[in-house]
């Protein structure tokens, strides 16, 4: 069964589990467009859509639950 959204996942996984956090942008790039085809990894001219910036700041304010996040997404 293919897994949805694999980068996200993989990476709420691990800040569940306490293997690693949401400190900077790195963090956010890792979980919010992990999955996102227009992401080149590691690279300046990344943009910030919409989408990204306003679950970066949901997440921010502890409005959205990874937990049930993941289990949505399944
Ligand atoms: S900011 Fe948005 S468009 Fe850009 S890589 Fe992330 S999810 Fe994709």
């Amino acid at each position: 069964m293919e897994v949805r959204f694999p980068a996200f996942r993989a990476k709420a996984e691990e800040v569940l589990a306490g293997v690693s956090g949401l400190d900077g942008e790195e963090d956010y790039r890792r979980l919010l467009c992990g999955d996102c085809p227009f992401y080149h990894h590691g690279e300046k001219e990344n943009e910030e859509c919409g989408s990204y910036r306003i679950l970066r700041k949901l997440l921010e304010a502890g409005a959205l639950d990874l937990g049930n996040a993941i289990k949505a997404l399944s």
